[in-house]
C-alpha cells in the first residue's frame, strides 16, 4: 500500500466513482472534486502526489487549471483525461505542462500504468541527482535545485523538463541517450506524438548553455541515435 494521495478532477460522476475506487484498491489515497476553479484552490492549498485533470469542466477547464498551476510554479504531476483526443487537444495539453494524456475511452488497466509511471517518475526528479545540484559547462552553471542557469552574470529559469532532460544525459556523462531514453525518463512513454519534440527542447537548452549553438561544445547529437553530453 503506497498511501499516494491522488486527486480525481473529473465533473462524470460514475466516471470518477469507478476511477477512484480502483485506484483505493491499488493502495492510493484518493479525493474527488468535479469543478475546475475548486480543483485548482485545493491544489494549490495542499498538492497531492498527483492530479487526473479532466479537460471539460465546469468552473474552468482543465487546461486553464494546468496553465494557471504551471504559471504559479505549482509542479504537481498532471495527467490529462478527455474526450477529445485528437493530436491538436493531446499537444496542447503537454506543451501547458501535463504530464501524460489518456483520451477517453480507457482501460483501467492503462490509467493504472500511467498513474505508476508518473509517480515513478516524479520521485525520480525529487531525488538528487547522482552528481549534486550543480552542473558546470563552461561558463554556465545549472542548479538543479533552483531549477535555473546562470550564464555570465545572468540568471535564466529552466522548465521541470528542461532540467530532467539535461540530468538524463548529466547522469550519464560520455554516453550516448537514444531519444527513447528520454521520453521514457522524462515523459513516459507514448506521452509524445514524435521523438522531434526532445529536439526542440535541446535546441532551446542549446541556445541558453552553449557558447556557439550552432557547434555545440557539451551538448552533441548523435546521428539517428540520440544525444550525449560531455561535461
Ligand atoms: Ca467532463
Amino acid at each position: 500500500m503506497s498511501g499516494e494521495k491522488l486527486l480525481i478532477v473529473e465533473d462524470e460522476v460514475h466516471l470518477a466513482e469507478v476511477i477512484a475506487d480502483n485506484l483505493e484498491l491499488e493502495g492510493y489515497a484518493v479525493e474527488v472534486v468535479g469543478d475546475g476553479r475548486e480543483a485548482l484552490e485545493k491544489i494549490r492549498r495542499e498538492p497531492p502526489a498527483l492530479v487526473l485533470l479532466d479537460v471539460m469542466l465546469p468552473g474552468m477547464d482543465g487546461f486553464e487549471v494546468c496553465e494557471r498551476l504551471r504559471a504559479e510554479k505549482v509542479d504537481v504531476p498532471i495527467l490529462f483525461m478527455t474526450a477529445r483526443s485528437d493530436a491538436d487537444d493531446r499537444i496542447r495539453g503537454l506543451e501547458l505542462g501535463g504530464d501524460d494524456y489518456l483520451g477517453k475511452p480507457f482501460e483501467l488497466r492503462e490509467l493504472m500504468l500511467r498513474v505508476a509511471a508518473i509517480l515513478k517518475r516524479s520521485k525520480w526528479a525529487q531525488t538528487r541527482a547522482t552528481f549534486g545540484d550543480t552542473l558546470v559547462l563552461g561558463d554556465a552553471s545549472v542548479d538543479f535545485k533552483g531549477y535555473t542557469a546562470q550564464v555570465g552574470d545572468k540568471v535564466y529559469t529552466l522548465s521541470t523538463k528542461e532540467i530532467l532532460i539535461l540530468r538524463t544525459l548529466a547522469e550519464r556523462p560520455g554516453e550516448v541517450i537514444s531519444r527513447a531514453d528520454i521520453l521514457d525518463r522524462v515523459w513516459g512513454y507514448e506521452a509524445f506524438p514524435t521523438e522531434r519534440t526532445i529536439d526542440n527542447f535541446i535546441v532551446r537548452l542549446r541556445r541558453l548553455l552553449e557558447p556557439d549553438p550552432q557547434s555545440p561544445r557539451y551538448i552533441h547529437t548523435v546521428r539517428g541515435t540520440g544525444y550525449r553530453l560531455t561535461p
